[in-house]
């Protein structure tokens, strides 16, 4: 893949006509339930193409400002809503996203660069977290606790924690969004919402949906601009309660430090460096099927892929030559092409990363066994086969984040385990095999917060997503959602009980 044929330029024109014309691209934030411009602005490209979709609107610090006070506001009505009125305006959010889930993938495809089925899974499953979260908001039950007082009522009751900013990475636009904001949402908060400067179209596109649904001025805003300024009135202003981080480990930590001394609520959803365990019995072709799809998802740029495949020794060399095969029918390409399965890396910095692991892994000793280009520097990187990877290598130690698989042999359970814990990331792990002792053994030992056994696909609205060690702090999703954006408070009602004669 290289230059743009005319085909795709006139069909990339076309779409982004289409889309301009349908409301939902804006290039404008979205504050207080108004759209808000300045002079100044910054370039969005499409990686496929390189063309420049749209110049968007780079607010100033007052602007940011402006954002919080118009949330803080909002929240001091939206927390006084009953939970059912306002899953009742949420669920009204969820069917107008999914009646435009193809616009919204479209408009994904442009920005991101994933494939339009991709794309369009995302917005089904960034969708299914508004409509869980609109009926868990009427079950965000408190307690009551025999009471060690006499004459006392002891309660808890889950209170909406007030304003709160959430971070996002580009590579789930619109998923990593909603499954937030749809939570903080529904207990009653007001959200701030900063998306990655590559994608900010599915974000506002989201915001003109929320404005439709009814979702009232100030709830749900949207900032676009410069990320270390944003993130700092944020962190810095008192009227932010909690701060909900997706992205990368490095970034988490700084904003981590700068939400410290406000002593915001941090939730942290960061990196990761998942194993994929086979284990010795099972069934190997169907181990190798789920190994490429767990690798190359949004070509490898996914937190959950998997990053170090361990294979028994025995059946290391047919593993290999299996997931070679596969991979040899993967399509790499514009993702609003059919028969796609990888669209390009995100930007120049991407593809130099994953050429730097390879070169890095070859110079240690890794064997190269299918895939890889090393002259082609477009966006469009080629799925790569490693094997023989060790822990001396950059593209074990750290999240590849691009379509470079590394496979490594091993002699046994307790190896297995041991090399697959040797990471500072916890986030997910994949265990496949039918020998439940090992499998168990496997769940139990595995320091992460997610284990998926026997199947690629793990993520969804019921389950709590999230990691151990330096992949994050908290869950999302599921009824755990709720923690990192609500408190609980305690009551003691004494003298409950009238005792005169
Ligand atoms: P990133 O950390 O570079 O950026 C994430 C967000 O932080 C963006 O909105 C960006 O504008 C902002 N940001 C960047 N630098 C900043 C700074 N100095 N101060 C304040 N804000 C700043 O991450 P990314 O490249 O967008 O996304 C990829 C990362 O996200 C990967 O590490 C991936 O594992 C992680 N991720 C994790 C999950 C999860 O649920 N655990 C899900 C998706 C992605």
């Amino acid at each position: 893949m290289g230059s743009m044929s005319e085909q795709q330029r006139q069909r990339e024109h076309e779409i982004h006509s289409a889309l301009q014309c349908s409301g939902l691209w804006h290039e404008s934030a979205y504050i207080n339930g108004r759209w808000c411009q300045n002079e100044c602005t910054f370039p969005v490209n499409n990686p496929a193409t390189g063309t420049q979709l749209g110049l968007v609107t780079a607010l100033d610090k007052e602007q940011v400002d402006e954002a919080i006070e118009g949330a803080a506001h909002a929240f001091k009505t939206w927390r006084d809503m009953s939970a059912e009125a306002r899953g009742d305006i949420l669920n009204r959010w969820h069917t107008l996203i999914l009646e435009h889930q193809d616009e919204l993938a479209r408009i994904m495809v442009l920005e991101q660069g994933k494939t339009l089925s991709e794309a369009q899974g995302e917005i089904a499953y960034g969708a299914s977290f508004v409509h869980w979260f609109a009926e868990e908001g009427k079950r965000a039950y408190g307690e009551t606790m025999p009471s060690h007082i006499p004459n006392a009522q002891l309660m808890t009751f889950r209170e909406p924690i007030g304003v709160a900013a959430l971070i996002t990475p580009w590579n789930f636009p619109s998923a990593m969004i909603t499954r937030k904001a749809a939570a903080a949402m529904a207990i009653g908060c007001t959200v701030i919402v900063k998306p990655a400067e590559e994608t900010p179209f599915s974000a506002l596109a989201l915001a003109h949906l929320a404005d439709m649904a009814g979702i009232p001025a100030g709830v749900f805003n949207v900032v676009t601009g410069e990320p270390k300024m944003i993130a700092e009135q944020l962190c810095h202003s008192t009227l932010v309660q909690a701060l909900s981080f997706t992205g990368s480990t490095r970034v988490g930590r700084l904003l981590l430090s700068e939400a410290a001394n406000g002593i915001k609520k941090c939730a942290m959803e960061l990196g990761g460096n998942a194993p994929f365990i086979v284990l010795e019995q099972g069934d190997l072709n169907f181990a190798v099927q789920q190994a490429v799809a767990a690798k190359f998802q949004t070509s490898g740029q996914d937190c959950l892929a998997a990053n170090r495949i361990f294979v028994p020794r025995a059946q290391y060399e047919g593993f290999l030559q299996r997931f070679s095969h596969l991979m040899a029918q993967l399509n790499v390409g514009d993702g609003l092409e059919a028969n796609v399965d990888l669209g390009p890396l995100i930007n120049r910095a991407a593809v130099e990363k994953a050429h730097q692991l390879v070169h890095d892994a070859l110079d240690k000793g890794a064997r190269l066994v299918a895939g890889y280009q090393p002259d082609d520097q477009s966006l469009f990187f080629m799925p790569t086969l490693l094997a023989d990877i060790t822990p001396e290598m950059r593209v074990y130690r750290e999240e590849n984040f691009c379509p470079v698989a590394g496979v490594i042999a091993y002699d046994s359970l307790d190896e297995v385990l041991t090399m697959s814990n040797d990471t500072e990331y916890g986030l997910a792990a994949y265990v496949y095999g039918d020998h439940l002792p090992s499998v168990w053994r496997c769940i139990h030992a595995l320091n992460v917060g997610m284990v998926s056994v026997n199947s690629v696909k793990m993520t969804g609205h019921p389950i709590p997503f999230g990691g151990t060690k330096q992949s994050g702090l908290g869950r999302e999703g599921s009824r755990h959602g709720f923690d990192d954006f609500s408190e609980l408070k305690y009551c003691c009602l004494g003298n409950v009980y009238d005792t005169s004669p």
